[in-house]
């Protein structure tokens, strides 16, 4: 059994000139320079006490010696758990009253000073984006090379969740988790040492941590490692990469430039999306102004990613995240029930396989609630698998409308308003109606330039729909709430539309 340390360590041998990192500026950081910062936190930890499945809390700005990090806190059997850097002194102090790490690494922005200890906390120390801060402070300072022999069932990291629909879990994850499902994915896509990604994601969040960073190391490949996504940045450094990985805003940014062109797309094999829904409108025009057609795939923090659509042998299809990962077992089940249902059934979906979390961190109640009996996880996904066994997810279960005792799908009204000229993007949420139980809102932004005019809206939505999925407001709005990931809020937009019919 190889842990992702210990495939990197690997790689780090087998090719230690090579360049790992490539920075804005042209900085270039190689795979054996990498290896010598994971000896040098290691030891650091080591000394601040850290002990196998003890928990280092990470909330640290995007930067090298952050990945150094995660490495080293797997080379000694700790438990790697980054932390948002949006998150505030109060929910931070959530996070560490929940997770109890024995090592805290900040910002030196966020703590000044050397490292210490607050009464019973975790030792604190620093990072900066530069390898300033404690952490790697003292030159000549030892390297530590034993590496904690990890089995596929030690937890290797707790990944909060989004919060996208309430307060974050964390989710445990094991070596044989990562591991695991970054062979499925190195698989699956083709991904090897002959790769350059352009890799513009926060490394705190599953996406740009587990799957963009866990490929890169395991593969030996090398990234462009930018501090955020930039548009004009990423248009730069598309004609020296191989790969794009990145959330819906990253192609609906790119399609609102001029340079989005065929030729700049050149060295480019492999665009990839996932996180949240890629507009279907948006899929197709990327394929229309580049040649490329963007591969969505679908995951979580729990279970890493769970299904996708091909790289080579079947088309990619906008609206659908493809099929499950070899290994990753997907079914769509009654909602209530939890029966499986028939070809086509829209319902529950659930995954079972080698990628699947432990359980929630500190949460036996819930994780139990969260597992059928044979061993399915319970994403909170809605969804059903089309003609092709490809899976189309149609909203979160918190966010099914419920009307008059018909379900309501939102993403089936967000697809029709979305082709809309008019609209940028849309949300549909239930709100509380006396004669209905719930009925349905369709909150819409404006195209540029563009004045969208609900009358107009429904009539050219309501040939498609039933009339019991026809909303009965649609309301304007210059943005939709998102949360620290971008996540679209549509707790928010109930709360805001709530009291629209009572
Ligand atoms: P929380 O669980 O705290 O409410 P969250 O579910 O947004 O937050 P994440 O684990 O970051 O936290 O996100 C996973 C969710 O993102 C999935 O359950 C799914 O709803 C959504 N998602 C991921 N990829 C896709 C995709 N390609 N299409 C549609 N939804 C997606
Ligand atoms: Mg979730």
């Amino acid at each position: 059994f190889t842990t992702l340390h210990r495939s990197f360590v690997e790689q780090a041998e087998r090719r230690p000139d090579k360049v790992l990192f490539e920075l804005p500026g042209g900085r270039r950081i190689r795979y054996d320079e990498t290896a010598r910062t994971v000896r040098r936190i290691a030891a650091r930890l080591v000394a601040d006490g850290v002990r196998p499945g003890d928990r280092v809390a990470a909330q640290v700005e995007k930067s090298p010696e952050a990945i150094a990090l995660y490495l080293a806190t797997l080379r000694v059997g700790g438990v790697y758990l980054p932390l948002n850097t949006a998150y505030t002194d109060a929910e931070m102090a959530y996070f560490l009253d929940d997770a109890r790490p024995g090592v805290l690494v900040r910002s030196p922005r966020r703590t000044a000073g050397s490292a210490h200890r607050e009464g019973a906390g975790p030792v604190v120390e620093t990072l900066g984006t530069e390898g300033d801060g404690t952490l790697l402070e003292g030159h000549g300072s030892p390297e530590h090379e034993e590496v904690f022999d990890a089995s596929a069932d030690d937890p290797a990291a707790i990944l909060y969740t989004s919060g996208t629909t309430g307060r974050s879990k964390g989710a445990m994850l094991s070596h044989g988790n990562l591991a695991s499902n970054c062979r499925a994915l190195l698989d699956a896509w083709q991904f090897t040492s002959d790769d350059v990604l352009i890799h513009a994601l926060p490394v705190f969040h599953v996406h740009g941590l587990f799957v963009a960073a866990n490929m890169v190391l395991a593969a030996g490949a090398s990234m462009h490692y930018l501090p955020g996504f930039d548009t004009e940045a990423v248009l730069d450094l598309l004609p020296r990469a191989t790969v794009l990985m990145g959330v819906p805003t990253f192609y609906t940014r790119m399609l609102a430039s001029e340079r989005l062109t065929p030729e700049v797309c050149a060295s480019v094999r492999l665009f990839v999306s996932g996180s949240a829904p890629l507009r279907a409108s948006d899929h197709q025009a990327f394929e229309a102004r580049t040649g490329h057609s963007v591969l969505e795939r679908y995951g979580m923090t729990e279970t890493g990613m769970n299904t996708t659509n091909p790289y080579e042998g079947g088309p990619r299809k906008p609206g659908t995240v493809g099929r499950p990962l070899p290994g990753v077992e997907v079914r769509v089940v009654d909602r209530e029930s939890g029966k499986a249902l028939p070809d086509g059934g829209t319902g529950g979906i659930e995954v079972r396989g080698p990628n699947v979390f432990t359980g929630y961190w500190q949460m036996p109640e819930k994780t139990a609630a969260e597992f059928r009996a044979d061993g399915f996880f319970i994403t909170g996904d809605l969804g059903r698998v089309d003609e092709d066994g490809y899976l189309c997810i149609v909203g979160r279960d918190k966010d099914l409308v419920i009307s008059g005792g018909y379900n309501v799908y939102p993403k089936e009204i967000e697809t029709l308003l979305d082709a809309h000229p008019a609209v940028l993007e849309s949300a549909v949420v239930g709100v509380e109606h006396p004669d209905f139980g719930e009925t349905v809102v369709a909150v819409v932004v404006p195209a540029a330039g563009r004045r969208p005019d609900p009358a107009e809206l429904l009539e050219f939505i309501a040939g498609d729909l039933a009339r019991y999925k026809h909303p009965r407001a649609v309301r304007v709005v210059a943005e939709l709430p998102r949360n620290v990931m971008g996540k679209v809020q549509k707790a928010e937009l109930r709360k805001r539309f709530g009291g629209l019919f009572t």
